[in-house]
């Protein structure tokens, strides 16, 4: 994947947690399922088996990660 910021090949990689990994419009007070804030978008769900795993590119020129959500759906 070209960088949209620079135009550079992107490097590929994964970003890994314990916990569900959710993007929200604020930061909230408590640690939460996106399924407590409506405005949230889940980038993975977690898994007990796996955990949760998201695929991500990286810029290393300009310091960008870019992460496709919903499975590509
Ligand atoms: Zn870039």
């Amino acid at each position: 994947m070209k960088c949209p910021y620079c135009d550079n090949e992107m490097r590929y990689g994964v970003i890994q947690s314990q916990h569900e990994i959710n993007w929200k419009p604020k930061k909230s007070k408590l640690f939460g399922a996106a399924l407590f804030n409506r405005d949230a978008i889940v980038l993975s769900e977690f898994s007990f088996l796996k955990g949760s795993c998201v695929e991500a590119y990286c810029c290393d020129n300009c310091r960008k990660i870019i992460i496709d959500y919903g499975d590509g759906k």
